[in-house]
């Protein structure tokens, strides 16, 4: 059995060193006079029309939160548990600001289709806890996991989709190799991830168990989702390894991995996958929780506020996947593999 994802001293203290450096890279300067929502967005029966940037406010070199979970229990005994009641207001806030689930490989890999004036969020979990996701009796999810919870808020809002990236160890949600849990979660849009076979702390092993503890994860995934390729990795408890490439790229006993996104435990809305700030390797998370305790500025809670605010610039799309739109004065955030497509306004 891996060690299970506790709050002892090791993982505050992984996520004490990541929130630093994760803040001392932090991508968004303070707004100035950007705030408030959008406005002007033209929808037409339900789907999003190409509009014009400067009138939805479009700045796809925002920043993009990437909210991490780990599960839903009635009575939270460490600030990483959620209840499903906060759980599900947190979703519904989401909906009403107008944002639109993507999953992690779209968000790593710039591939953000979302109506215009919408923002990007990226659901994510780890550890695929049963309180994250078990099929009922009647092959449905049940209604008190996090996907049941999803799909049903995503029935009373439209336009929020309910697609999350579940970050996995071996015999994910209890199920001997995983292989009807996962398959439902691919054929419903949702994305399978690597958090290594037994949650490994990369950072506390050489570099060749590293690389095993990756690819068997590989290995075991592929083996339950064939059609499903592993691009997304979160790191167990935060913990980078000491040959940092590993954990993007690499090989044991016959599997190769090659990740397009690497994430974080701490503690920050993430960079634009267009911008000069945006790092495949080390992509910030926030965790989702209210704003109280030693860390509550870091908190989803505060978060949300702020880039509601306007303190930190957001990610609001141009419903135009094809374009990377953004006030003009924003072009030197641009990284120079987007020039062809940008369209500053
Ligand atoms: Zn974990």
């Amino acid at each position: 059995m891996r060690p299970p994802h506790r709050s002892g001293g090791m993982v505050a203290a992984a996520s004490a060193v990541l929130l630093f450096a994760a803040c001392s890279t932090a991508p968004s300067p303070p707004d100035r006079g950007r705030g408030g929502p959008p406005g002007g967005v033209r929808e037409a029966g339900g789907h999003a029309a190409v509009a014009d940037p400067a009138t939805v406010r479009a700045d796809e070199l925002g920043a993009v939160p990437v909210l991490m979970y780990h599960q839903l229990v009635t009575e939270p005994r460490s600030v990483y548990d959620r209840t499903p009641q906060d759980f599900r207001a947190e979703l519904e806030r989401l909906a009403r600001e107008r944002y639109v689930p993507v999953t992690a490989r779209d968000f790593s890999g710039g591939k953000i289709d979302i109506p215009a004036g919408t923002h990007p969020v990226v659901l994510t979990f780890d550890d695929s806890t049963v309180s994250q996701f078990r099929l009922g009796p009647d092959g449905r999810p049940a209604s008190d996991t996090a996907v049941g919870i999803l799909l049903d808020v995503a029935r009373k809002h439209p336009g929020f989709r309910p697609v999350a990236t579940f970050f996995v160890n071996a015999d994910p949600f209890r199920e001997p190799g995983g292989r009807t849990s996962l398959d439902w979660l691919v054929k419903h849009g949702f994305e399978v991830g690597n958090h290594t076979l037994r949650h490994t702390a990369l950072g506390t092993v050489d570099d060749a168990e590293v690389q095993e503890a990756i690819a068997d994860n590989q290995r075991a995934i592929t083996q339950a989702v064939p059609r499903s390729p592993v691009v997304s990795m979160a790191l167990p408890h935060g913990s980078m390894p000491h040959s940092r490439q590993l954990a993007q790229e690499g090989a044991a006993d016959g599997v190769r991995y090659r990740h397009q996104g690497v994430y974080l435990v701490g503690s920050n809305p993430a960079p634009s996958p267009f911008s000069t700030a945006f790092d495949p390797v080390a992509i910030p998370r926030i965790r989702s929780q209210e704003a109280t305790g030693p860390d509550a500025p870091f908190t989803s809670a505060a978060w949300l506020d702020k880039l509601r605010d306007g303190t930190v610039r957001r990610y609001t799309s141009d419903g135009d996947p094809k374009k990377i739109s953004f006030p003009g004065t924003e072009t030197d955030r641009l990284a120079p593999a987007h020039r062809q497509a940008a369209r500053p306004y």
